[in-house]
């Protein structure tokens, strides 16, 4: 299965749906997160899952349950494939966006989108967490919130891939784990991503899906990284 998200992370619809021209059927699907979304809102979302394309939402929502649930049901409106919300809001939050999107799917006659938490944001190691009253080793603390996750009907994670074998080994098979900071095996640099894998190596971890950014995107022939990635991880 072709596995790759990859991420459009432009800031104009025009450059958003070119990529996604660029690369129709050479990946899964497409990650729109917070620069896309906040420059060209919801049209975007729409104006690719219209055309069968599958939308990551990555707004990662984090806020009280009634307002997530609400702002899950306004995604499944736009025909989102995937969303994500914070794991650390807790269990009644993640349960509240998990049956908002059942809901909303039902009452539009629409597909269920999956639902993902964020465990702990890559940016932060042990002293962030410290700082805002969390003792746990980080490694800990994603594994707690992704069994959390689990337990509240979430679908699955987001994890960095050194996170990847931890969460599968609590999780089960059948937990969904989509894991970026992913760098194709021959490629030079790892741009600003500290902690890196090759697909292969993500796949073999357990990923699920990959989302990948500049690797394809900022690739001479776009199209031809994605073909690559893929065959790497079929
Ligand atoms: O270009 P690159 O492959 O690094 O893009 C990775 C994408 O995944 C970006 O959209 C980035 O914001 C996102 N991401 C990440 N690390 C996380 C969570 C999301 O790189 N922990």
């Amino acid at each position: 299965m072709n596995r790759i998200l990859v991420a459009l992370d432009v800031d104009s619809r025009a450059k958003a749906l070119d990529l996604a021209n660029t690369l129709r059927g050479a990946v899964a699907g497409y990650k729109i997160g917070k620069q896309l979304f906040t420059a060209e809102g919801p049209d975007i979302v729409r104006a690719l899952a219209s055309r069968g394309d599958r939308v990551f939402l990555d707004l990662k929502f984090h806020d009280i349950p009634n307002t997530v649930a609400g702002a899950v049901s306004s995604a499944v409106a736009t025909g989102a494939w995937m969303v994500n919300v914070h794991a650390s809001g807790g269990t009644a939050m993640m349960r509240a966006a998990a049956e908002a999107a059942t809901k909303a799917a039902a009452t539009l006659g629409t597909a269920r989108p999956l639902v993902i938490g964020v465990t702990v944001l890559t940016s932060m190691d042990e002293a962030a967490l410290a700082e805002v009253g969390t003792s746990r080793p980080v490694m800990e603390q994603v594994v707690h919130l992704a069994t959390l996750a689990k337990g509240a009907g979430l679908d699955g994670v987001v994890a960095s891939p050194l996170e990847i074998a931890a969460i599968r080994a609590a999780c089960g098979p059948d937990f969904i784990i989509v894991t970026p900071g992913i760098r194709p095996a021959g490629q030079a640099g790892r741009d600003d991503q500290a902690r890196t894998l090759t697909p292969a190596e993500a796949v073999a971890a357990g990923a699920t899906y990959l989302v990948v950014g500049r690797p394809i995107t900022a690739a001479a022939d776009p199209r031809a990284a994605a073909q690559a990635i893929a065959a790497e991880t079929a």
